[in-house]
C-alpha cells in the first residue's frame, strides 16, 4: 500500500505503444492506484489509517509503527498478512478500518468508462481490498457497471498478491486462461506472477518498487490507464489477426510465444 519509491520514466518506455495479443479477451484491473491515480489522495488516508491501526494494537508511536507496516510491506506484500499472521489481527476488522476513508475526491470518470467500454472483452477488477471498498471506489468512478466481477483479498482467503495463491484463486473464480488475458496494476511486483503464467503485464504509474519496475515481467508502462486503454483499442482495431506486442524494456521477450 505505500513504502514505494519512484521508478525512472524512459523515453523508450512511453514510445512504444501497448498492444494486444491476438485472442486477448480478459482484462484485469487492480483497483487503488490504478483505475484511479495516487494524487487524488486515497493512498495517503489509507496510509495514515494503517499506520492509526498499528498504533491501537500495540501502543507504539507513529514511527515505530509505519516502520512495522514498512517491513510487513516488504516482506508480504500486504501489511495485512504480518498483522494477521503475528499480531492475531482479524483481516475484517483491519480492512473495515483502513478502508474508512473520504472519497470525496474521487470524481467520476467519463474518459475511463468509455474506454474500459470500448475493450474487447470482459473486465475483471483484482484487488487486494475489500468488496465493499471496491464497490464505494467503483461507484465514485462512475465505472461499476463495467466490470463482470471484482475478485478481493476474502476471495483470496486474506493472502493477495502478490502471492501466486491469489492468481490462482482469480483464474479458477473467473475462468480466465492466462495467455487470453492482461493485467493492469501499480506495483511491479504484482506483475510477476502474471508474467509467469503468459499474461500480457501494464505497470500503471510511477511509483512501483524501483528494483522491479526495469523487470521482465514489466511488459509496460504508463502513467495514467485511460489513454493506454484507448491506445490498447486502436491497435486491436487495425491489427486483430496478428500478434503486435512488443517490449518497451525487453523487447527479446514475447508474452505470445512464451512457453
Ligand atoms: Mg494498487
Amino acid at each position: 500500500m505505500t513504502g514505494d519509491a519512484p521508478i525512472a520514466e524512459t523515453a523508450e518506455a512511453r514510445a512504444v505503444p501497448v498492444s494486444l495479443c491476438a485472442g486477448t479477451d480478459t482484462f484485469v484491473f487492480d483497483l487503488d492506484d490504478t483505475l484511479y491515480p495516487r494524487g487524488v489522495g486515497l493512498h495517503a488516508q489509507m496510509l495514515s489509517r494503517v499506520i492509526q491501526f498499528i498504533q491501537q494494537l500495540t501502543g507504539w508511536e507513529a514511527a515505530d509503527a509505519a516502520a512495522l507496516h514498512a517491513r510487513y510491506y516488504a516482506d508480504y506484500g500486504t501489511s495485512l498478512v504480518g498483522l494477521t499472521r503475528h499480531h492475531g489481527v482479524r483481516p475484517q476488522d483491519f480492512l473495515a478500518f483502513v478502508h474508512d476513508i473520504d472519497l470525496s475526491g474521487l470524481a467520476a470518470n467519463d474518459e475511463l468508462k468509455a474506454a474500459l467500454s470500448a475493450l474487447p472483452g470482459r473486465r475483471l477488477v483484482f484487488t487486494n481490498g475489500s468488496a465493499a471498498h471496491a464497490e464505494r471506489v467503483l461507484g465514485r468512478l462512475g465505472i461499476a457497471d463495467q466490470f463482470e466481477a471484482v475478485c478481493d483479498i476474502a476471495a483470496c482467503a486474506y493472502v493477495g498478491k502478490p502471492e501466486r495463491a491469489a492468481y490462482d484463486t482469480l483464474l479458477a473464480r473467473h475462468n480466465v486462461a492466462p495467455r487470453r488475458a492482461i493485467m493492469f496494476d501499480d506495483r511491479a511486483v504484482n506483475l510477476a506472477v502474471p508474467h509467469g503464467l503468459g499474461m500480457q503485464t501494464v505497470l500503471i504509474g510511477g511509483h512501483g518498487l524501483p528494483e522491479a519496475g526495469d523487470a521482465a515481467h514489466v511488459h509496460f508502462r504508463a502513467e495514467t490507464l485511460a489513454p493506454v486503454l484507448a491506445q490498447i483499442v486502436a491497435g486491436a482495431s487495425v491489427r486483430p489477426a496478428a500478434c503486435p506486442v512488443r517490449f518497451p524494456l525487453h523487447e527479446e521477450l514475447d508474452p505470445c510465444t512464451l512457453d
